[in-house]
């Protein structure tokens, strides 16, 4: 008789990545796919949703085989999904535009009106999501108000997960954690808000169905069968947002202990049996399934910025050869001593969401001298996400209490030096469980407890093994303290310079005014 392995899709922002497990939680197979993000005008970032169908469908037809060859059938598959994505379809499912992924700030001018418009915290205090140009909201109206010819025609707004879902399965239904993560959604009823959706001009008939993350969907679509190699009778778990699916994949199941996420975006979560909310309005909260929320902050200005470098900067390191690009660029980091000889950054690449939620924010290199190099950067883009992640760290823990343990995942996770940078910067020990694909991992996880392979998601923290813990340089964290000082200066005296060139940009680049 064949074994069961567990499948976990994950659509991440910057590449999707198909993984399988036996039912003991070890690795079976992995594959990966990544897509880019297009930026055809300043502020605008938007995906293929085609593309990234395709990549996914191409992952899994690769693992499927693998399984196969080892001799194992597959028990169930599970989604996860980057969060606040948004693209329009037709009445036939063919998209009219091209998927926007939370760093598309497009909307900042309508996103002010709306703050303008409703009492400070309206949306937020129901919603769990701030008001940002991120989330649909912002940019549903601004489809409606720039390409009214395009929003009279759709059928249905869907993120990245729901399109995947109904070309495989030809149904629309969402699971209540992207849902809540979309700004469209209120916690307290657990359906769609209609005061938002009235103010955005769309009804709930332009959205899918809210389901629980557990929603066992059977049916593949005999192309899809094909195509993959993955039999009809395979049942699939609609599952949650990968951010917290991370939660679930690192084993942070139970409160008082975080994860500290940088893949391309960034975060850092905590569980909380209740929704709640900042009331410094700088943290969300999520839902993963049952009564199980995730409260936390994420940053834009991840692991995207990295890549940034490495795509931009370092082409002479091409992907594919031995050593990879990211392990080339990680040696130049080590060769710089700590805090870059004074070149300090601040990462926010595409605006910031928490803790400053300022769509203006943009990047800014302080201290750079002609004694820099290319290493030097390299070190201080990872030294600048990484106060980014402190920020938000200090932020979350006043609302939730000082954490016991912090937990690493992300494509960070790989780098020695980036997770000791982290240690040091948060002055705390950092555990890196075994298997970096927390998403991942945290959708198959998630599979067997709704199909009854595992009595509930708690189970998790015992199928997750610790690979490495990293202790912290106190003597590091006194030098990190100071830099980090001088970060929150900087940025804090920048607040109309940040505001003046949003304005000279759009006029520089002929950028969308609203
Ligand atoms: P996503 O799920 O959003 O697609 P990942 O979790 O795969 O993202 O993380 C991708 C990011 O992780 C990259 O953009 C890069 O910044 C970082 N990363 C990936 N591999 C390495 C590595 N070997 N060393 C340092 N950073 C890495």
């Amino acid at each position: 008789m064949k074994n069961d392995a567990f499948i976990g899709a994950d659509i991440g922002t910057g590449s999707c990545k198909v993984v399988a497990f036996d039912q003991g939680g070890t690795m079976l197979a992995l594959q990966s796919l990544e897509y880019p993000t297009l930026y055809p005008q300043s502020g605008f970032a938007e995906q293929d949703p085609k593309v990234i169908l395709n990549s996914l469908a191409e992952c899994l037809k690769l693992v499927a085989a693998q399984l196969k060859n080892l001799n194992y059938q597959i028990g169930a598959i599970g989604f996860s999904s980057y969060f606040h994505s948004v693209l329009a379809v037709d009445k036939n499912n063919e998209p009219l535009t091209n998927c926007l992924v939370w760093a598309d700030s497009r909307s900042v001018g309508l996103v002010e009106e709306i703050k303008k418009a409703t009492p400070p915290n309206a949306w937020y205090s129901r919603t769990g999501c701030q008001l940002h140009p991120m989330y649909p909201p912002g940019k549903i109206l601004w489809w409606k108000q720039n390409l009214p010819e395009i929003f009279n025609k759709t059928a249905k707004f869907l993120s990245i997960k729901e399109y995947i879902v109904s070309e495989l399965f030809g149904t629309y239904l969402v699971d209540t954690s992207l849902a809540s993560a979309s700004g469209l959604f209120n916690f307290n009823t657990m359906t769609w808000d209609a005061e938002i959706l009235d103010y955005v001009g769309i009804n709930s008939r332009h959205l899918s169905e809210p389901v629980s993350s557990q929603t066992i969907l059977r049916g593949l679509r005999p192309h899809w069968a094909a195509a993959t190699g993955i039999d009809q009778s395979v049942p699939w778990v609609i599952g949650a947002g990968d951010g917290v699916l991370s939660s679930v994949g690192t084993g942070t199941v139970i409160p008082g202990v975080m994860t500290a996420m940088i893949g391309t975006s960034g975060a850092l979560r905590v569980l909380s049996p209740i929704p709640r909310v900042d009331p410094k309005g700088r943290t969300w909260c999520y839902h993963l399934t049952g009564d199980m929320w995730v409260l936390g902050g994420a940053i834009n200005s991840g692991g995207i910025v990295y890549r940034w470098f490495r795509d931009k900067f370092a082409g002479e390191f091409k992907q594919g050869t031995e050593p990879p690009p990211y392990e080339i660029l990680n040696h130049m980091v080590d060769a710089v001593p700590l805090g870059a000889a004074g070149m300090l950054l601040l990462p926010h690449l595409s605006g910031e969401r928490s803790p400053y939620w300022n769509a203006n924010a943009r990047g800014v290199l302080f201290g750079i001298g002609l004694e820099h190099n290319k290493s030097h950067l390299a070190r201080a883009i990872i030294e600048g996400i990484t106060y980014a992640m402190y920020s938000v760290f200090v932020a979350l823990e006043e609302l939730t209490g000082q954490s016991q343990e912090i937990r690493a995942t992300g494509g960070f996770a790989r780098s020695k030096s980036w997770l000791e940078i982290v240690s040091d910067v948060f002055g705390r020990e950092v555990k890196v469980p075994q298997v970096l694909e927390g998403s991942a991992f945290g959708a198959a996880i998630l599979a067997m407890v709704a199909l009854g392979y595992l009595p509930d998601i708690q189970s998790a923290r015992k199928m997750v093994t610790i690979g490495e813990t990293i202790q912290p340089n106190m003597d590091n964290n006194e030098k990190y303290g100071k830099l980090f000082a001088l970060y929150e200066r900087i940025y804090w005296k920048l607040q109309e310079e940040f505001a003046l060139m949003a304005d000279l940009r759009k006029e520089l680049t002929g950028g969308s005014k609203t």
